[in-house]
């Protein structure tokens, strides 16, 4: 654009208006400029419309200052830029996870193993046979394309996976509990994350909730005084987020079973993060596995997938056969299937964990619970190493000892030894370096600790070190005054 007649009348509001751009100009600026030339003609209009209407506004709510120089038509054609570059972007975008909470809700859960995007991207573009029997030439059903794999690695007899847990569950509370009585011990009524409120969804479910014993102590003559001809289900919830210590006292899944076949009621675990690894093996605090709850003689378990399985979102039902075919044949599966893209991200996974030293190097969650500290070590000397050839005094950082989490409602005492890079940048806080820092591409999230900006390694990929750095480096050049 030209640079003539770009400045309009100081302190003439009719002349500044007058002299706004025309939708036309702005139109034709945007058709020549490169860096717009993906942008689809709805989308350029739009945000023309939108930054010339918003100044007119202001021109017209506000009486400009005297030596006001009036806006140029190129700061008018940046905003349009800035407007249409946005609208352009993607919603959904790379996060880099430097808070060491490996389970992170709300960055995702759970991000997969390379065989598992492999197979996602293929059932993605290709037909397959998610619901064909290959073999007979009929109609198959996609639940079996889990299911033999889920009963080997887990010992039932029977299961399904659906859209995800807190599906599973109420799926199966609405099978085999709808309008009779579900004995919960008040030690696991428990809320998780995300409104998923065990009382709430019994009550969704039909089931009745009879609660037993307290918040602390639960014993077994709790249960059984309160079966009866009502009762349509025993169920041991874990508590995932939150521990119980002290003075305590749960009734273990054995004896449920024990007392559930006694009263010919069925009993169900629902496990939370489920997982099929047992994580005292690798130096971690112990978390009961699906296996065991299976053994222990549970009719039902249920579990995500994209928390401690380290799968894509999902929810696994294991157990016995009768029970499982009862809950197969329940209308709400329909509601509540799994998508195909899911599925085939679920067999990946599940089939990595037949051999489970290879599954602990090749399930990012797995890996990041248990790598050697030696790895996150490397990472943080990286980055450090980065961060000093930017060469701006005002930038400091240096590798301290922290603890990561699990997160995603599992082992929630658990600490983690880690290793982060603490940063500081001269006169800027440690929240305003977060919020800078969640507006670069791709967005990095850290943690503040005693006012200090951490980067913890744990969750950071290997290739996410250099991204890092030029973040830090872009969010230093943006505050340069
Ligand atoms: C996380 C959790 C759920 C919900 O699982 P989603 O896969 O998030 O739907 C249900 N129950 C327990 C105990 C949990 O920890």
């Amino acid at each position: 654009m030209s640079g003539k007649n770009d400045q309009v009348l100081p302190n003439d509001r009719q002349a500044q208006l007058r002299r706004l751009p025309s939708v036309e100009s702005m139109l034709e600026a945007a058709a020549e400029d490169p860096q717009l030339a993906d942008a689809p003609r709805s989308v350029v209009k739009s945000a023309v419309r939108r930054v010339l209407d918003a100044i007119r506004k202001d021109l017209v709510s506000r009486t400009p200052p005297a030596d006001d120089p009036g806006i140029s038509k190129q700061a008018i054609f940046r905003q349009i830029r800035n407007e249409i570059q946005s609208a352009m972007a993607e919603n959904l975008t790379h996060v880099i996870n430097a808070t060491g909470v490996v389970v992170h809700t709300n960055l995702g859960r759970s991000i997969l193993s390379q065989k598992a995007m492999a197979h996602m991207t293929a059932a993605a573009g290709r037909y397959s046979n998610l619901e064909f029997n290959l073999a007979e030439g009929r109609r198959g059903s996609r639940y079996e394309i889990v299911e033999d794999l889920i009963c080997e690695l887990t010992g039932a007899e029977a299961a399904m996976a659906v859209n995800n847990n807190a599906g599973a569950v109420l799926l199966c509370l609405d099978t085999v509990a709808r309008g009779r009585e579900v004995v919960v011990s008040r030690g696991e009524l428990v809320e998780i994350g995300g409104a998923f409120r065990i009382p709430d969804v019994m009550a969704k479910s039909g089931a009745i909730l009879r609660e037993v014993g307290t918040t602390n102590r639960t014993h077994r003559r709790d249960y059984e005084s309160a079966i009866s001809e009502n009762t349509g289900l025993l169920l041991k919830v874990h508590t995932s987020n939150y521990g119980i210590v002290g003075f305590t006292a749960s009734v273990g899944l054995k004896d449920m079973a024990q007392m559930g076949k006694q009263a010919g009621v069925p009993v169900m675990e629902d496990l939370g993060s489920g997982t099929l690894v047992d994580f005292s093996r690798y130096g971690l605090s112990r978390e009961p596995t699906v296996q065991e709850s299976v053994a222990a003689g549970a009719d039902i378990v249920t579990f995500s997938g994209d928390k401690l399985l380290g799968g894509p979102q999902a929810g696994i039902i294991a157990g016995s056969g009768p029970v499982m075919e009862k809950i197969k044949k329940n209308p709400l599966t329909r509601a509540l299937r799994i998508d195909k893209l899911t599925l085939a991200a679920l067999e990946s996974t599940l089939r990595a964990y037949r051999d489970e030293a290879s599954a602990m190097q090749t399930i990012p969650t797995l890996y990041m619970l248990t790598c050697p500290l030696a790895d996150i070590r490397e990472k943080a000397k990286r980055l450090t190493g980065l961060l000093g050839q930017i060469n701006d005094d005002r930038l400091t950082c240096r590798i301290i000892d922290s603890a990561s989490r699990a997160g995603g409602g599992s082992l929630p005492l658990l600490e983690l030894p880690t290793r982060c890079v603490a940063i500081s940048i001269k006169d800027m806080s440690a929240a305003r370096m977060d919020q800078g820092l969640r507006q670069q591409r791709p967005a990095v999230t850290g943690r503040i600790e005693s006012d200090t900006f951490l980067v913890d390694l744990r969750t950071v990929l290997s290739d996410e070190v250099e991204m890092i750095s030029r973040a830090v480096n872009l969010l230093l050049s943006g505050s340069s005054s």
